[in-house]
């Protein structure tokens, strides 16, 4: 599921919302605050969603 991070202007916090469609602004579920949608820089991980997609060939039977 795409996960994405949002900002409150009011909070003054960030936090994750689950996106279902394209979009760039979401009520905060604190103060229910138009929060927009923040670049989420990746940390560490390279690929997003991991689904066992590191191994670069080599099939050993
Ligand atoms: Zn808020």
């Amino acid at each position: 599921m795409p996960l994405y991070e949002f900002f409150c202007p009011q909070c003054q916090k960030k936090f994750e919302e689950l996106c279902r469609t394209s979009q760039e602004s979401v009520p905060c579920p604190q103060c229910a605050a138009e929060s927009k949608k923040v670049l989420s820089a990746f940390r560490s991980r390279r690929s997003g969603s991991g689904e066992g997609g590191l191994a670069s060939g080599g099939c050993g039977g």
